[in-house]
C-alpha cells in the first residue's frame, strides 16, 4: 500500500468516526500531511498501525456537571476528558471552560497536546479536558460551585500518575484551586494532580507566565538563528489573557514595541507601545473588558471585531487568542505590511491557508505546539518539584524554561532539514513531535 494512501485512509477514518467535530479534523489532517515522508523512511510505524493508534483516544470521558447559581436556579453543563496518549507519560493538559466547548475542540486540543508534550523532552503523555461552562459574569461563588462540581466526578479519572490537568482558557489560579481542594477533600490526599497551583501550595514559580514567556524565547532563538533580535521590532499580539499579557511582558523586556492586544469584543491599538501595568490592571484584577484601556491612554484606539487586528503594520505577528482567529485575509494583510515571523502562541490560531500563505511568502511561521509548548513545560517542572517537595527559584525555572525552547528550536528545524523541507517548522514540529511518541508506542508493543 501506498503511503500517501495509507494516510488517506487513517484521515477517512478519523473522519466517519468523528462526525461534525472539524477542529478535531483540522489538526489531523495537518499533521497527516507532513508525516507523509516519515512513513516513507519508517514502513514499521505503517505496520503497526501508529498512526491508526495515535488518531483514536485512548479513553474518552464525558459527564454532567450540576451546579446551583446564585439565585437558587439549578444549572446543567456538560464536560469532557479526553486522555489521548499515555505512551511518554502521565495524560497531561488544560481544562478549558468556555460555551464554544464541546468534544470536536478538546479532541484538536489533547491530539496537539500528544506531539507538543514530546516536543518538550519532558515525561508527559497527551490530554484535555473542558466544559462548555461560561466562567464570564459569574460570582466566585458560582465558580467555586461549578468547580467542585466538575472535580467530584473528575477525581475518579485523575491522579499525580495517571492524568495531571492544567489551566487553559477560562481556567486560572482561582479555578484550579477550587478543583484542588475538592479533589484533596474528596481523595483524602494532597499530590500534584493539578498544576498550575497557588506558589504556597505546590506551585511553580514561572508557570503563570511560561506560556508567553516561553513563546517570545523560541522566536527570539529563530530571530537569532537568522542574526536579527526583538529590539526595535513593532510587534502585533491578540488576547489578553494570560498568554497574551506575559508574552507582551517578555517582549518588551527584550526591546520589542508591542502595539495590540484583544478581546473577543475588538482590541485595542497604541501606536505608543501597550502600557502593560494599564492592561494587567484592567483584565487581571478588575476583570473588564480590553476597551477600557482607551479610556486611560487617549492616544490608543479601540476597534469592535477582531480580525482587523492582523492589519495594523508590524514585524512579528504573535496570535494568543484562541482557534482560527487568523484567516488567509490576515496572513495576506501581515505579509503585504512587511511582517516577517509568526508565531502562534493559542493553540491553532491560524488557518491552514493563512499558514500557506505564510509559507509561500517566506514568513517564518512557528506552529502552536512549538511555540506555545512552555506552559506544559514548567506545568512539567512543577510535577518534578511536587515530587521532590522542593520549590525552585524564579531564575532557575525561568533558565529551564528557556533552554526547553532553545532545544525544542533546534529539534524542530533540524527534523525539518533533515526532512528536506528547510525552514517548515510545522513539519519540523510534526516529525520531531511524532518520532519519540511512535519509536515509545513500537517499544511498549500493542497497546
Ligand atoms: P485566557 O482565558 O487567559 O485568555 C484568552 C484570551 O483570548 C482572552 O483575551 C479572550 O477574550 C480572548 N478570546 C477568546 N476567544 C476569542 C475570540 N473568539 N476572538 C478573539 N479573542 C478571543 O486564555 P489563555 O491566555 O490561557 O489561552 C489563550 C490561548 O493559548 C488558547 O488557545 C490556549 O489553548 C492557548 N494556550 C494556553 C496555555 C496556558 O498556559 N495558558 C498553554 C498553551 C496554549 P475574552 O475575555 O473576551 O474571552
Amino acid at each position: 500500500m501506498a503511503t500517501k494512501h495509507f494516510t488517506q485512509a487513517v484521515y477517512e477514518q478519523v473522519l466517519s468516526r468523528n462526525p461534525g467535530e472539524a477542529e478535531f479534523h483540522q489538526a489531523v489532517k495537518e499533521v497527516l500531511d507532513s508525516l507523509e515522508p516519515v512513513l516513507e523512511k519508517h514502513p514499521e510505524y505503517v505496520e503497526a498501525k501508529i498512526l491508526d493508534r495515535l488518531v483514536e483516544p485512548e479513553r474518552q470521558i464525558i459527564f454532567r456537571v450540576p451546579w446551583q447559581d446564585d439565585s437558587g436556579t439549578f444549572q446543567v453543563n456538560r464536560a469532557f476528558r479526553i486522555e489521548f496518549n499515555s505512551a511518554l507519560g502521565p495524560y497531561k493538559g488544560g481544562i478549558r471552560l468556555h460555551p464554544s466547548v464541546y468534544i470536536g475542540i478538546i479532541k484538536f486540543l489533547g491530539f496537539e497536546q500528544v506531539l507538543k508534550n514530546s516536543l518538550t523532552g519532558l515525561m508527559m503523555g497527551g490530554g484535555k479536558g473542558g466544559s462548555d461552562f461560561d466562567p464570564k459574569g459569574k460570582s466566585d461563588s458560582e465558580i467555586m460551585r461549578f468547580c467542585q462540581s466538575f472535580m467530584t466526578e473528575l477525581c475518579r479519572h485523575i491522579g499525580p500518575d495517571t492524568d495531571v490537568p492544567a489551566g487553559d482558557i477560562g481556567t486560572g489560579g482561582r479555578e484550579i484551586g477550587f478543583m484542588f481542594g475538592q479533589y484533596k477533600r474528596i481523595r483524602n490526599e494532597f499530590t500534584g494532580v493539578l498544576t498550575g497551583k497557588g506558589l504556597d501550595w505546590g506551585g511553580s514559580l514561572v508557570r503563570t507566565e511560561a506560556t508567553g514567556y516561553g513563546l517570545v524565547y523560541i522566536v527570539d532563538e529563530l530571530l537569532k538563528d537568522n542574526k536579527k533580535s526583538f529590539k526595535d521590532m513593532t510587534v502585533s499580539i491578540s488576547g489578553s489573557g494570560n498568554v497574551a499579557i506575559f508574552a507582551t511582558e517578555k517582549v518588551q523586556q527584550l526591546g520589542g514595541k508591542v502595539v495590540t492586544l484583544s478581546d473577543s469584543n475588538g482590541y485595542i491599538h497604541d501606536p505608543d507601545g501597550i502600557k502593560l501595568d494599564t492592561v494587567k490592571q484592567i483584565k487581571l484584577v478588575e476583570r473588564k473588558r480590553i476597551k477600557e484601556y482607551v479610556k486611560i491612554h487617549k492616544n490608543a484606539t479601540y476597534t469592535e471585531g477582531c480580525s482587523g487586528i492582523w492589519n495594523v503594520k508590524c514585524d512579528i505577528a504573535l496570535p494568543c487568542a484562541t482557534q482560527n482567529e487568523l484567516d488567509k485575509a490576515g496572513a495576506e494583510a501581515l505579509v503585504k505590511n512587511g511582517c516577517i515571523a509568526a508565531g502562534e502562541g493559542a493553540n491553532m490560531p491560524t488557518t491552514p491557508e493563512a499558514v500557506e500563505v505564510f509559507q509561500s511568502n517566506d514568513v517564518w511561521f512557528l506552529p502552536g505546539k512549538a511555540a506555545n509548548a512552555g506552559g506544559v513545560a514548567v506545568s512539567g517542572l512543577e510535577m518534578a518539584q511536587n515530587s521532590q517537595r522542593i520549590p525552585w527559584t524564579f531564575e532557575k525555572a525561568d533558565a529551564e524554561l528557556k533552554s526547553i525552547m532553545v532545544t525544542i528550536y533546534k529539534n524542530i528545524s533540524e527534523a525539518a532539514k533533515e526532512y528536506d523541507c528547510p525552514n517548515d517548522f510545522v513539519a519540523g514540529a510534526n516529525i520531531a513531535g511524532f518520532i519519540k511518541v511512535a519509536n515509545t508506542m513500537l517499544a511498549q508493543g500493542l497497546v
